[in-house]
C-alpha cells in the first residue's frame, strides 16, 4: 500500500468514529433509581466498609483484580524515541486493546509527565491501590531497570516492564525450538548479541537462566564489543564483558551458533552469516528494519533459522504472545509478583504449543495451507486461540509452586475451560 494511504488509514482509524481506541463500560445494571442507589450512595458504603474490615475484600467488590495499568512516561516509544507522555498515549491505548481482546483484562492507560526516576516510582506507588497489576511500557533504559527493580520490590502486585521481558520470553521460546531443530544444546552454544540495551540485556539474562553459559555470550553496543577494559558500561552490561581485547562483530561471529540482533537495521552482512556454524540461528529483531533482511538471509544460507520483529515474515517475535497471558495467569492467582519461574513457565508453554498441530482456523487466519513445526514456524501465531489456555495456566501454576500466589486454583480443568470461553 502507498505510504500516504497507510498514514491516512491509521489516522482515520484513531480519529473516527470516537477519538482513541478504548472506553469504560459499566458491568452492572443502571436502569432504575434502585440500581443507582446500589451503584452509588447509599448502597456503595457497604462494600467500602467490608474493605475497611479486610483489605482483601477489594478484590471481591471492585474491579481491581482484573485491572492492569499500562504506564509510560513516553521516553522510549516504539522506534520513535522520547516523544513525551501525550504522544505515547496511542501506543498505551493500543496495548489496552490487546490486553482486552486476548485476555479479557481491563486496562487504564496512564501517561506520566516526569522523566525523574524517583518521581515516576512514587507516582506508580501512589496509584497502585487501584490496580491488580502494572505493565511498565516504553520507558528509556537505563532508568527502566531501576524503575522496574524498585517497583517489583516495593509493591505486592505483579509489575513487569514488557519491553524487556516480553521480548526475552518470546525470543527464548523461539530459541528453545530453533536449537531443537538445529540439534544443539543450550549449554554449549555460542551467542553473539548486537545491542546492549533494555531488550538485549533482558534476553541475554533469560537465556542464561535457561542454560546458556555467560562466557558464551558476546555482546556489542554502538561502540563495539563489551570488554573488561571498557569504562563506559553499566554494571548490568559488565556481566557480559569479556577479559579479552576488543574484537569486531565480523571476528566474533565466526562459528557462532546464534546471532541476536536488538540494535539497528542492516549491520549484519551475508559474509558474517556465512561464517557462522551449521544451522545458524538468526533473530534479527531491530524494528522496523532488521539487522539483516529476511530474504537476504534465507538466500544466503539454506540452513538458517530466522526470526524477526516483523509480521510480513515467518517467526515474528511478537510480545502479544506473552503479556496478555502472563498477566492473566498472575492475576488469577493474585500473584505478588511476576518472578523468573513464571517467565520460564511462559517460555516453555509457548515453545511446546508451537510443536503441537495447528488448528485449521489459525491456518486460515494467516492464509497458510499448513503451518507445521519447522524452520518457518518456531513460535505460535498471535491469533492462535489455544494461547490463553496453555500460557495462563502455566504461569499461574508456576506462581503457586514458587510461593508468590495468594490464592489457589483447585479445579485446573475448569479454570482452563473458563479461560477458553
Ligand atoms: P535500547 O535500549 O535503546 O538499546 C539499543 C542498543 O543498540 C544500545 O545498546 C545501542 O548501543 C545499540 N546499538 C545502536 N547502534 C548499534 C550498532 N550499530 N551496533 C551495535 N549496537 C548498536 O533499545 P531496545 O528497547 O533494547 O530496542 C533495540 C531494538 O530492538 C529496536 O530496534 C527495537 O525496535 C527492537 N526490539 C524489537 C522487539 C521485537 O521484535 N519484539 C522487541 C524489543 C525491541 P549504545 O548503548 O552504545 O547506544
Ligand atoms: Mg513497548
Amino acid at each position: 500500500m502507498h505510504k500516504d494511504t497507510k498514514r491516512r488509514e491509521a489516522l482515520l482509524y484513531h480519529a473516527k468514529p470516537t477519538p482513541g481506541k478504548i472506553q469504560v463500560v459499566p458491568t452492572k445494571k443502571y436502569a432504575t433509581q434502585r440500581d443507582l442507589s446500589l451503584a452509588y450512595s447509599p448502597g456503595v458504603a457497604e462494600p467500602c466498609l467490608e474493605i475497611v474490615k479486610d483489605i482483601n475484600n477489594v478484590y471481591k467488590y471492585t474491579a481491581k483484580g482484573n485491572l492492569v495499568a499500562v504506564i509510560s512516561n513516553g521516553t522510549a516509544v516504539l522506534g520513535l524515541g522520547d516523544i513525551g507522555p501525550e504522544a505515547s498515549k496511542p501506543v498505551m491505548e493500543g496495548k489496552g486493546l490487546l490486553f482486552k481482546i486476548f485476555a479479557d483484562i481491563d486496562v487504564f492507560d496512564i501517561e506520566v509527565g516526569t522523566k525523574d526516576v524517583e518521581a515516576f516510582i512514587q507516582t506508580v506507588k501512589n496509584i497502585a491501590p487501584t490496580f491488580g497489576g502494572i505493565n511498565l511500557e516504553d520507558i528509556k533504559a537505563p532508568e527502566s531497570f531501576e524503575i522496574e527493580r524498585r517497583l517489583v520490590e516495593e509493591l505486592n502486585i505483579p509489575v513487569m516492564h514488557d519491553d524487556q521481558h516480553g521480548t526475552a520470553i518470546i525470543s527464548s521460546a523461539a530459541l528453545l525450538n530453533a536449537l531443537e531443530l538445529a540439534g544443539k544444546e543450550l549449554g554449549s552454544v555460542k551467542v553473539v548479541v548486537s545491542g546492549a540495551g533494555s531488550a538485549a540485556l533482558a534476553c541475554a539474562n533469560l537465556y542464561v537462566l535457561l542454560g546458556v553459559k555467560v562466557e558464551n555470550i558476546f555482546m556489542f553496543d554502538k561502540d563495539g564489543m563489551l570488554t573488561n577494559s571498557r569504562e563506559d558500561i553499566s554494571d548490568l552490561q559488565k556481566t557480559y564483558a569479556k577479559p579479552c581485547k576488543p574484537q569486531t562483530l565480523k571476528e566474533v561471529i565466526v562459528d557462532a551458533d546464534v546471532f541476536l540482533g536488538l540494535s539497528v537495521g542492516n549491520i549484519f552482512t551475508p559474509e558474517m552469516l556465512l561464517s557462522m556454524s551449521n544451522d545458524p540461528i538468526v533473530f534479527a529483531m531491530a524494528n522496523p528494519v532488521p539487522e539483516i533482511d529476511y530474504n537476504v538471509a534465507i538466500n544466503t544460507r539454506e540452513d538458517v533459522i530466522m526470526a524477526t520483529g516483523r509480521s510480513d515474515h515467518p517467526n515474528q517475535v511478537n510480545n502479544v504472545l506473552g503479556f496478555p497471558y502472563i498477566f492473566r495467569g498472575a492475576l488469577d492467582v493474585r500473584a505478588k509478583k511476576i518472578n523468573e519461574e513464571m517467565k520460564m513457565a511462559a517460555v516453555r508453554a509457548l515453545a511446546e504449543l508451537a510443536k503441537s498441530p495447528v488448528p485449521e482456523q489459525v491456518n486460515i487466519a494467516y492464509g497458510e495451507t499448513k503451518l507445521n513445526f519447522g524452520r518457518d514456524y518456531i513460535i505460535p501465531k498471535p491469533f492462535d486461540p489455544r494461547l490463553i489456555g496453555v500460557v495462563a495456566p502455566a504461569v499461574a501454576k508456576a506462581a503457586i509452586d514458587s510461593g508468590v500466589a495468594q490464592i489457589e486454583i483447585v479445579d485446573w480443568e475448569k479454570y482452563e475451560l473458563d479461560l477458553l470461553e
